[in-house]
């Protein structure tokens, strides 16, 4: 399976009208471009978009950049370009949105030309290396003469046509005063400008007075752009500050994504990253053309599969380094050492000075969480302060929530949710974790729940913080619920009056007998010092793949009790390595309605993190598994919803060895995690039963070893994971692998 390209580079002209002294195409190891066409033909143009066309639709692709290259590309000519542009959008419109870029020296650049890229859409970059001094310093004619005038007058054309002017790039010299570049840049007001390390190798390393020049330069320009409010975007920062928070990056230059970046050259021939012209002569070359090759074939190459190995195909140093998710080990060339690309960047030092210094000044949001933790619950387990700190980051989430559906909260029960929230954080907070106010808040922000329900938390916190209440709130389904408190069964209308004094909750006007609403109290069940809400009221509990059960009876009560106590008294002697996470982060039981005999069901619901659903299953062992399994997949839950383990885009289905229809990746990804639960649950399981029981206990963890072990392989062969996903699911991989072989996993 390949992954498919989604930025093509595709060169409109192979010669130049400057000969900067800085330049990858000319300057350095490959001289290719001596034996290209000077401008790419229609016929060319045609295939290159047939080309781009067919792999697009191939993979389902809805979104592309093509950036126009050269060379310069102006130097192709106004027909041409139209041309070009033309064939491109004939053959993408409308099935994928082709997002149009040329990249350019400007010295062409006219108004004939602006108006060609307003109608084509095509979005506008000049390359600029700050003021006079410092452009002059390298992109200069062949003669000598200055381009600086010419620029200037390209990028003041572009700023009356803010359509299409994306924006400036700028190469680093460190000679150059980086302030005084800094301001020229902006002076310009580009929406976005990037600052581009010059291109060397370990074999040709760069110009620098010091280890850290560039970091340094770098570092003065991020203080005073970080000084000035940001004003326009540039892209290296961003990319290590999305990076540092678990995002993607927006460059080539750091990160750990897998490139998806192809280069078409005049004559139609597929290169691989241009910077690599300056590793040795020859080096991007691939041998596939746009006449012969599918893209499908090019994607296959060793050289474009080994820019997209994410960490493992980094060198033994970069994969130890504490900030390579932020890295990523730099521009695949610049790692270039005596043949092979087996090393740190040559810029190493630069980068760990900066990306260090960029990540200790972001703030991270506050419901991220560490890499440790990902890390830890990669394995299957997570302690309790992983899962501490999973369950903190849903608060946070929730906070998000609320906040959201602030515009339609009813007059002042906001400022009393400020109010709690100041003066009873923890009783707020308590109400808020509640697994099912989530599944309130998202349906009520797609325009399906009620938005007073706000009152009902605001009245349930209060309750809990042992204030009086008088509070107009919601009515759903006849009754008023107060999560984590309880229920008053019997309500009428949209919201009545709720009246809480010294523990006597009501409905105003109204009192004891005479119809009064009833009083159902939330309940618990519970082990020693362990207890979980019974959930059998909340109407926004039906969110499970299985209808809930009504409100229990006395009888049903005490079966849940005995059943609960008998299953956590296991956990927590046979299965300790997840009777911590449990207590971390579960809070509420919810019954389900009876299954068709015979059959145990359980369910989680992705938005009520904290809640396990079940059917009561016949003994307390199943309970005990029910559990486990189910809460695997809250945990997971909580993970995806801070990290992007998989890319969304990937419609694929997947084999899931324990089911006979094919899943979508995070159905697989779902089951796989939840399946290391129940695989050592049987691994456990054989040496405390004997018998007919150890028998089927050993048959079991045969069984879900070999399904859970396959499915990590077919997660990790998917090519749809990100780097974050990658190493996620290598951890979930040596846990399941050592078990097989008879080991316990490694972080045991
Ligand atoms: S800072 Fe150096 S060692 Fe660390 S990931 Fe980047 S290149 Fe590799």
């Amino acid at each position: 399976m390949v992954t498919p390209f989604r930025q093509f580079i595709v060169k409109l002209h192979s010669r130049c009208d400057l000969a900067c002294n800085h330049c990858y195409v000319y300057e350095h190891a490959d001289q290719s471009w001596r034996s290209r066409p000077k401008v790419i033909s229609a016929q060319t143009a045609g295939r290159v978009a047939a080309r781009i066309a067919e792999h697009v639709r191939q993979h389902g692709v809805d979104r592309i950049d093509v950036v126009l290259h050269g060379g310069e590309p102006l130097l192709a000519g106004h027909e041409r370009l139209d041309e070009v542009a033309r064939e491109l959008r004939d053959a993408l419109d409308p099935e994928c949105q082709l997002d149009l870029h040329i990249q350019t020296n400007g010295i062409l650049l006219d108004e004939r030309y602006c108006d060609l890229f307003a109608e084509h859409g095509i979005q506008v970059g000049v390359s600029l290396d700050g003021d006079r001094a410092a452009n002059d310093r390298h992109r200069r004619y062949a003669s000598g003469r200055s381009s600086y005038d010419q620029v200037i007058r390209a990028v003041e054309l572009l700023r009356k046509r803010p359509d299409i002017y994306a924006g400036l790039l700028c190469t680093i010299d460190v000679a150059n005063e980086p302030i005084t570049v800094y301001e020229a840049l902006r002076e310009l007001e580009p929406p976005r400008t990037d600052f581009l390390l010059p291109y060397a190798t370990w074999d040709s390393p760069p110009e620098r007075w010091s280890t850290t020049a560039y970091a340094d330069w770098l570092l003065a320009v991020f203080e005073r752009w970080n000084a000035d409010g940001r004003p326009m975007s540039v892209r290296l920062f961003e990319s290590i500050i999305r990076t540092a928070r678990g995002e993607a990056s927006l460059s080539e230059a750091v990160g750990l994504e897998p490139s998806t970046m192809i280069v078409i050259d005049t004559d139609g021939s597929y290169e691989l990253v241009d910077s690599l012209k300056v590793a040795y002569d020859g080096a991007p070359a691939t041998g596939y053309d746009v006449f012969r090759h599918a893209l499908d074939e090019v994607a296959a190459h060793p050289g474009v599969l080994a820019r997209q190995g994410g960490l493992e195909s980094l060198s033994a140093t970069c994969r130890a380094c504490p900030i390579v998710a932020s890295c990523g080990g730099g521009l695949y060339t610049h790692r270039f050492r005596a043949g092979s690309f087996d090393n740190p960047s040559v810029y190493c030092a630069d980068l760990f000075k900066l990306i260090s210094h960029v990540r200790d000044k972001t703030e991270l949001p506050a419901h991220k969480i560490p890499y440790a933790t990902l890390d830890s619950l990669a394995t299957g387990f997570g302690g309790a302060a992983d899962i501490e700190r999973l369950a903190d980051a849903q608060l946070s989430l929730r906070r998000a929530l609320i906040a959201a559906l602030r515009p339609h909260a009813a007059d002042g029960v906001w400022e009393l949710l400020t109010r709690l929230d100041r003066h009873h954080r923890e009783a707020l907070e308590a109400v808020l974790a509640h697994p099912y106010v989530r599944v309130w808040a998202v349906a009520c922000l797609g325009g399906e729940g009620e938005a007073t329900y706000l009152a009902n938390i605001a009245a349930a916190a209060l309750i809990r913080a042992g204030q009086d209440v008088t509070l107009q709130v919601a009515v759903e389904g006849g009754a008023v619920h107060l999560p984590t408190v309880g229920t008053l069964k019997g309500a009428d209308g949209g919201t009545v009056t709720l009246v809480a004094e010294a523990g006597d909750i009501r409905i105003e006007g109204t009192g004891p007998g005479h119809g009064a609403p009833e009083w159902l109290p939330v309940r618990t069940v519970g082990c020693g010092d362990f207890s979980l809400v019974l959930e059998d009221a909340d109407p926004h509990r039906d969110c499970h793949q299985w209808p809930p059960a009504d409100r229990l009876d006395e009888s049903a009560l005490s079966a849940w009790q005995r059943s609960f106590e008998a299953a956590w008294c296991l956990i927590e002697k046979e299965y300790p390595q997840y009777a911590q996470g449990l207590r971390g982060g579960l809070t509420t039981l919810t019954p389900l309605a009876s299954a068709p005999a015979g059959r145990d069901v359980s369910s989680t619901a992705r938005h009520a993190f904290g809640a396990v659903a079940a059917a009561l299953p016949g003994d307390p062992a199943t309970l005990a598994l029910l559990l486990i399994h189910e809460y695997q997949h809250v945990k997971l839950g909580a993970v995806l919803d801070l990290f992007d383990l998989f890319g969304k885009d990937d419609t694929r289905l997947y084999h899931a060895p324990w089911r006979t229809d094919p899943r979508p990746l995070e159905g697989l990804f779902q089951g796989t995690y939840a399946h290391i639960g129940v695989t050592d649950f049987w691994r456990t399981r054989r040496n405390v039963v004997r018998g007919a029981a150890q028998v089927k206990a050993q048959e079991e963890f045969a069984r879900w070893c070999g399904h859970t072990l396959a499915a990590t392989g077919t997660l990790a062969d998917s090519r749809a994971l990100t780097p974050l996903g990658e190493r996620f699911v290598a951890r979930m991989r040596q846990t399941v692998a050592a078990w097989q072989a008879g080991e316990e996993a490694p972080w045991s």
